[in-house]
């Protein structure tokens, strides 16, 4: 199945369950003072889920753009470095408000993966919540019951509250979440780890690709919690990791969402991914941060000096920077990667079509105007690098961070990552005085962000180690056998 089939085939599944299906919300947030970005598919039902307004359709379904770069969910750092993190992807949703609950959720999963999608059963893990005694509340139980109809015990894992209990926010609805888990593993890999159950969630080929969310609490101000009148679901799928796992692929990249785009930018580059573990970095990254650019821009937020704007331009200079030193770009070139996207997506997303013509002339102007200082702020980051190293030094000044910020257009979170790729880091308190210092006179305010108003889903603690690592291999899960 192409993406595109893969997409359809989700909402047409929920249509024939009786959902509505509806288009996805902006992804740049105009009217909540606390979310810049959309980073979750429930943020549009917000309202719902609070009681704030009426209930027209019990059952929904959707494609949501979703962009996580700032406040609590930040993946940044991940993207192109591991292989299903993105800036921005899309979430496949299905909604109950007051209607279905666990059982149906589940079934629906389940029947929608294995028997329409085809996925095979015994790479499918699920986790649930283990309980919270403390609090009072017990081990999920009910989903444990629905999820033994499908899988064995040993593919049922416990997981904590950090994982697997969802809240809105200190108060408001909350219940607990079971995730589903793919396995990647090729066949000798999964007979090397026989008896080793507890290391399957949590290796970094068992992916998660959605998370069911079981609204049944109401958090009170208090802290204590009682049943909500109306229970409700949640869920979330990413979609790049679904077609990852159809299309028989270890990593997103190598799916048709985004191989065009690479293709296109490894003959640019005269390159051959696959090759070359730094280029393939650099391919990644900007494959991911063209969508986000472009689809930030179809939404109406171009790249600028402040808050979502200033959000957007960092990772358009991220892109750039990635594409100068590591694929030898020093004429612009992502803006030349936008028409092959639009043909791509324009059908299921038509704003990137209507916009293609602004996207790829802003992309242009801020690439060619970011390249005119980035060859000087580069040498002069490498020479203060050098110098730091002479003097056995392992931390790049504050004043130097804030010339490279001011005068040459470095966001800091580049200083850092060039500073990391070369062993160091910055004096971030130093660096913040000196912007503090300017402030008034510079207009360039680093974009803060406010937090979420939500913790939408608990921000996993993983964190991706690295191929090579043995670690990988070794770790033992966070989940615990029932
Ligand atoms: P992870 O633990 O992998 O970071 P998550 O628990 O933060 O994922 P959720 O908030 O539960 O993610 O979001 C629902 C689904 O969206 C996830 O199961 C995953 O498939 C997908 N997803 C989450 N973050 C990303 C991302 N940065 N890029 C692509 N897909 C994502
Ligand atoms: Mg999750
Ligand atoms: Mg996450
Ligand atoms: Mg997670």
């Amino acid at each position: 199945m192409d993406s595109n089939q893969i997409r359809t085939t989700f909402l047409e599944f929920f249509k024939g369950k009786e959902h509505l299906i509806v288009p996805s919300a902006p992804m740049i947030v105009k009217n909540d003072p606390t979310l810049m970005f959309t980073n979750a598919g429930m943020n549009q039902f917000k309202d719902l889920f609070l009681g704030n307004s009426p209930v027209r359709h019990k059952r929904v379904a959707d494609s949501q753009k979703c962009l996580r770069v700032s406040g609590k969910h930040n993946d940044l750092e991940e993207v192109g470095h591991d292989t299903y993190h993105h800036t921005m992807f899309e979430m496949l949703g299905n909604w109950s408000f007051g209607d279905y609950f666990k059982k149906e959720a589940i079934s629906w999963a389940w029947e929608l993966l294995v028997e329409v999608y085809g996925l095979p059963k015994d790479r499918i893990y699920a986790t649930i919540f283990e309980g919270s005694p403390e609090e009072g509340i017990d081990r999920d139980n009910e989903a444990y019951t629905y999820w033994k109809q499908f899988l064995p015990e040993d593919h049922i894992l416990l997981g904590n509250k950090h994982d697997n209990f969802w809240e809105m926010g200190d108060t408001g609805p909350c219940g607990p979440c079971s995730e589903i888990h793919f396995d990647l593993r090729d066949d000798a890999e999964r007979a090397k780890l026989d008896g080793r159950e507890l290391v399957n969630a949590g290796h970094h080929l068992v992916i998660e690709i959605w998370n069911l969310v079981f609204m049944q609490f109401n958090r009170k101000a208090n802290g204590q919690l009682e049943p909500l009148p109306a229970q409700h679901v949640d869920t979330g799928m990413g979609f790049e990791r679904l077609c990852m796992v159809l299309q028989g692929k270890q990593s997103n990249y190598d799916t048709d969402v985004f191989q065009p785009t690479i293709q296109r930018l490894a003959a640019m580059a005269g390159k051959t991914y696959g090759k070359d573990a730094k280029a393939d970095i650099a391919m990644r990254v900007i494959a991911d941060h063209l969508r986000a650019i472009a689809f930030s821009i179809a939404d109406g937020q171009l790249p600028s000096n402040v808050k979502a704007g200033y959000v957007i331009r960092r990772i358009l200079r991220r892109a750039v920077r990635y594409g100068y030193t590591y694929l030898g770009f020093n004429e612009p070139f992502i803006c030349k990667l936008v028409e092959g996207l639009v043909q791509q997506m324009g059908d299921q997303f038509p704003e990137l079509r209507a916009q293609q013509d602004l996207i790829t002339k802003v992309i242009a102007e801020e690439e060619s105007a970011f390249l005119r200082t980035l060859a000087t702020g580069i040498n002069l980051m490498d020479g203060v690098i050098a110098k730091a190293k002479e003097a056995g030094k392992d931390t790049i000044s504050g004043s130097d961070a804030f010339l490279l910020y001011d005068t040459y257009g470095f966001p800091i979170d580049l200083i850092e990552l060039i500073a990391h790729e070369n062993g160091m880091k910055v004096d971030g308190d130093a660096f913040s005085k000196e912007l503090q210092k300017q402030k008034e006179r510079s207009r360039n305010a680093a974009a803060v962000d406010t937090d979420d108003w939500v913790e939408l889903f608990p921000i996993s603690e993983s964190k991706f180690v690295g191929y090579d690592s043995l670690e990988a291999d070794v770790r033992i899960s966070r989940y615990r056998r029932v």
